[in-house]
């Protein structure tokens, strides 16, 4: 039988009413067969996530303070959870070894991953499947990414497919055999490697919104959903700041060729959006754009000297100044007599004046501007390649709305535009790109 994973997000399994609607998605299609769940999320706006409560915790023991406060959250979600749903009591006895092995000192990798350890637990006996440990089959390398050698390993525990599995999402272990996460919204690369490993028709993502919104909905109000996108176009999203899928959850499913859907828990009738290696006819002739997303904590440098274009292996060496400090820049662009580099504003925070000092020495330019803070935002579209126009339908819309653009580049593989403003100025410019592209 064809087989379906599907990742519910940490709302999605926030409280026992979650967790009813989730068994029945589960129920309504005999091929979901592997379930991936995030640890309990927000139930409402002001709520903590189990897993930043447990990151407190593990923070707490360290400078041993006292954990029952943020403890107390965790024992009383997850057991409100059991109880409600009429399971056999066992969660307040697993959750005080946990308090004793906090207590003795753990790593902030081990304390996460009980979120989705302990919630995977929950959600197993509830659907009366298996639980698979993947701290026993997932391999995450020294880099954070997947060992590939998780998909036989993994491929080989799911390997009944007249069973039903429930593999934990966030967590595996390092080439040592110690546990370790993936990076913040990691389960749904857990996900991904579930589908890949067990060779599923498709990998289903469940969350909160009705798919991939053509915009941030905390920042435009009802942007619209996408039919369908690409892997390239959902990869520059999300690694641009659409928040809906972590940015690596990509990588194992493309390679395979498994098509995905984000869908919503709450509204599971709705189609969601499906991803896919091409757009079908119908949705590439309608989109000029797939969306809009950014990110506001970005820092630039900017160098001018006269002269530049004739001074072989300039860029060579500024970006060899960023190598000896350890900092890896997201865009480099540049013209004739200036080049930018952007970064995140974390990396370079506590040593911008010894970068900017060393790029004085090493490159004697005529003029350096540094700015602390700018936002990107992302025009992204495959369509983007062939579509005359874009470029300055882009500037013309942000000038309407008298937002000063400080940087350009577009991406060699024309799938996306990107601007930098002053963080101040993001959210207006987020809204006139998406009135410009899409009402
Ligand atoms: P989960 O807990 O299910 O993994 P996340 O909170 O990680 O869910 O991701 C879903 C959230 O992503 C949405 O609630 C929404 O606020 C946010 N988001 C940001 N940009 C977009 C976008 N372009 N499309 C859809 N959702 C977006
Ligand atoms: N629970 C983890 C987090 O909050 C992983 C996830 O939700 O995907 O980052
Ligand atoms: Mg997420």
């Amino acid at each position: 039988m064809n087989r379906i994973v599907c990742k519910f997000g940490g709302s999605s399994l926030a409280d026992a009413a979650q967790f009813r609607k989730v068994r029945a998605i589960v129920e309504a299609d005999a091929r979901r067969r592997i379930i991936v769940p995030s640890a309990p999320g927000k139930r409402n706006a002001g709520d903590t996530k189990i897993t930043d409560l447990l990151y407190l915790c593990q923070h707490g023991a360290s400078v041993r303070t006292d954990l029952s406060g943020p403890f107390g959250q965790i024992v009383e979600r997850f057991v409100e959870i059991e109880k409600s749903l009429g399971l056999k009591p066992s969660i307040a006895e697993q959750l005080e070894a946990l308090h004793a092995e906090l207590a003795r000192g753990v790593t902030p990798d081990y304390a996460a991953s009980r979120g989705e350890h302990f919630c995977a637990r929950l959600l197993a006996q509830y659907l009366d499947a298996e639980f698979v440990e993947p701290a026993d089959c997932i391999v995450i390398g020294a880099n954070g990414i997947v060992d590939p050698r998780s998909y036989r390993l993994l491929g080989e525990r799911l390997a009944d497919s007249r069973r039903r599995y429930v593999v934990p999402g966030f967590y595996g272990r390092d080439g040592e055999g110690q546990l370790r996460t993936f990076s913040r919204g990691g389960s749904d690369v857990s996900g991904a490697i579930a589908a890949r490993a067990a060779g599923a028709e498709l990998y289903e993502n469940w969350t909160d919104v009705s798919g991939l919104l053509m915009a941030d909905p905390r920042i435009v109000e009802h942007p619209r959903p996408m039919a369908e996108v690409t892997y390239a176009e959902i990869r520059e999203l999300s690694y641009m700041g659409a928040s809906v899928l972590h940015d690596e959850a990509m990588a194992p499913v493309r390679e395979a060729g498994i098509p995905v859907c984000i869908r919503n828990t709450n509204e599971p009738d709705h189609p969601g959006t499906r991803i896919v290696a091409k757009l079908s006819p119908e949705v590439e002739k309608a989109t000029q754009i797939a969306g809009i997303a950014g990110k506001t904590n970005f820092s630039m440098i900017t160098i001018e000297k006269n002269l530049m274009n004739r001074e072989i292996g300039f860029v060579f060496r500024l970006l060899g100044v960023l190598e000896h400090h350890g900092i890896s820049f997201e865009h480099c662009p540049s013209s004739i007599d200036t080049v930018s580099v952007v970064m995140e504003a974390e990396e370079l925070e506590s040593k911008s004046e010894l970068v900017i000092e060393e790029i004085r020495r090493t490159l004697e330019p005529d003029d350096i501007d540094f700015v602390p803070r700018i936002a990107l935002i992302a025009i992204v579209g495959e369509g983007m390649a062939h579509t005359v126009g874009i470029a300055a339908k882009v500037f013309s819309a942000l000038a309407a709305a008298s937002v000063n653009v400080r940087l350009i580049n577009q991406g060699s593989s024309e799938l996306n535009i990107i601007v930098g403003v002053a963080p101040e100025d993001y959210p207006t410019a987020v809204r006139a790109l998406y009135k410009a592209f899409v009402e």
